[in-house]
């Protein structure tokens, strides 16, 4: 390993690789992206999924070791660890922004979910921002998104999953 190579040379070129289902979100500020480490012979990048099974985990592991070959980082290995568990406290508020801009309701700290004891957090429509809504479907666009719709705009919208 060259010299030069860091952990936040590292870290900077894992922002460009994003959530394939959420183009505008990368795996660092979804905080899949758990921890680098550049060792004598490899570079290591530990990764946790947003759920167990979660389909686009493969995709973003192709693309984290595509991003950093075209960088001429040769020996890379993604190693998925599943504890600590991810939990939506782990997304950036960067991150929760941008999933909002891209009309994406943000996920409910964990913490006030666990307060609500079963029943569902209050979502704001990413559209009007009105907190009207009601999940239509545990499953949205995709099996990691739940879909609503806001009462107020009548528009459907997708959430990231929290649970
Ligand atoms: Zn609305």
């Amino acid at each position: 390993m060259t010299a030069e190579l860091t952990r936040e040379h590292i870290f900077s070129l894992l922002e460009n690789v994003k959530d394939p289902e959420v183009p505008v979100i990368s795996v660092r500020e979804l905080g899949v992206l758990r921890e680098v480490e550049v060792m004598d012979d490899k570079v290591l990048v530990t990764i946790t999924p947003t759920y167990t099974g979660c389909p686009a985990m493969d995709m973003m592991r192709a693309d984290i070791l595509a991003e950093l070959h075209k960088a001429g980082i040769a020996n890379v290995e993604v190693k998925q660890t599943l504890s600590p568990a991810w939990t939506t406290d782990w997304i950036s508020d960067a991150g929760k922004r941008k999933l909002k801009e891209y009309g994406i309701a943000p996920p409910e700290k964990t913490a006030d979910i666990r307060a609500l004891k079963g029943e569902l957090p209050v979502v704001e429509c990413p559209q009007c921002g009105s907190k009207d809504t009601v999940m239509v479907s545990a499953f949205g666009s995709t099996a990691c998104k739940a879909l609503w719709k806001c009462n107020s705009c009548l528009e459907p919208f997708d959430q990231f999953k929290c649970l």
